[in-house]
């Protein structure tokens, strides 16, 4: 069924008069248009029962026709007063404007209150986002196809890395060499900074790529992801340069076995949690439990802050076409960080990875 005809549904069953829609996920998920328009307002507007129509900033108008969106396009110019515009075109159609449902999660209170001041008899209690996020959960073959090109150029990104990454070059020399060659490429969009960290740095799993540079017998943990047709990647490997520590050898094969055993345990009916102790029962009786301090994955399509989350307490059957990362690490503070990650999508009975890039680990140098 077409997304903005569930949509409408969904107003319906609802009681909902109409979906004010501005996060430009959202919106490039319904109409395949995207734009981050900044301060500017584009939203998309659904009615339960009249023709849904785009707001937009002048400037973006004729591409959004060129996407192929069938209903229409309004534009306005930097001087316009947006607000009043998109009532003036809500009060125009003569629907019932009692029942707004807005996306809570992306609506920042000053537009709300705007809202509120050009649509005085409307209230906007209900929240769109859970059924946006229910939406996105199952991957169509389409969305798998643009996922799996996402996960090719993040192998070429690997590749391109493994090569920079030497004893005294910098982290960000090495994350700036494999971004250099993607652009090269055509691949203009990452899916989030690039994280390159050597050594005792990798023990910070949320910590930056610096200046840092690579030292002899150390492990180097590459996590990175590029962004093809709205659709990103993201992976994890960690490599050698020179002979590491048995400390780190001992952490790397401990992880890489927590993953592969995650990754063929796979199947539709199991749920989130239980894949996620299978991951974490491999560290734990290594000895390692302890560090390893976040979720086994989380789901990924459009972003990477998408259903199904792959944690303890989380009940969801994995089914055919949900789209998650298994990415278990262990990060000892001071001597070393190990994750490696590959983005999988569910099938009939198992799963298969957007990336193929060797687990193995590798002797870069
Ligand atoms: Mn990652
Ligand atoms: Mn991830």
């Amino acid at each position: 069924m077409d997304k903005i005809q569930q949509i409408q549904d969904w107003l319906v069953k609802n009681k909902q008069d109409m979906a004010l829609i501005s996060d430009p996920k959202t919106i490039q998920y319904l109409t395949s248009f995207y734009s981050d328009p900044i301060e500017r307002v584009l939203m998309l507007v659904v009615f339960k029962d009249s023709e849904p129509f785009i707001f937009a900033p002048a400037l973006e108008v004729q591409a959004i026709k060129e996407t192929g969106f069938s209903h229409p396009v309004y534009g306005y110019l930097d001087h316009e007063n947006p607000w009043k515009m998109i009532a003036d075109q809500i009060h125009s159609r003569q629907v019932s404007e009692n029942a707004v449902a807005i996306e809570k999660t992306s609506l920042v209170v000053d537009r709300i209150e705007k809202l509120q001041s050009v649509l005085p008899d409307s209230h906007f209690d209900l929240n769109l986002t859970p059924f946006i996020e229910q939406m996105r959960l199952i991957k169509s073959n389409d969305e798998i196809e643009k996922l799996k090109i996402a996960g090719k150029w993040a192998d070429f990104a690997f590749k391109q890395g493994f090569e920079a990454a030497r004893q005294g070059v910098a982290e960000s020399a090495v994350a700036a060499k494999l971004e250099f060659d993607l652009k090269n490429e055509g691949i203009m969009e990452m899916s989030f900074d690039t994280l390159v960290q050597a050594g005792a740095h990798a023990a910070e799993p949320h910590g930056a790529t610096s200046t840092r540079k690579i030292e002899n017998n150390q492990l180097v943990l590459f996590d990175l992801g590029t962004v093809w047709d709205g659709y990103i990647s993201d992976a994890s490997r960690t490599v050698a340069i020179g002979k590491p520590d048995d400390k780190s050898m001992d952490i790397y094969k401990v992880c890489l076995e927590a993953q592969l055993t995650a990754q063929s345990a796979v199947k539709p009916g199991m749920t989130a949690e239980e894949l996620d102790k299978i991951a974490r029962d491999v560290i734990d009786k290594a000895g390692y439990g302890e560090y390893f301090i976040h979720r086994l994955g989380h789901g990924m399509g459009m972003s990477e802050h998408e259903f199904p989350s792959i944690m303890e307490g989380n009940k969801m059957e994995l089914q055919p076409g949900m789209c998650f990362s298994i990415e278990p690490g262990i990060y000892i503070p001071e001597v070393a960080g190990v994750r490696i990650e590959d983005c999988v999508y569910v099938t009939e009975n198992g799963c298969e990875p957007f990336t193929h890039t060797t687990k193995e680990l590798q002797y870069v140098d």
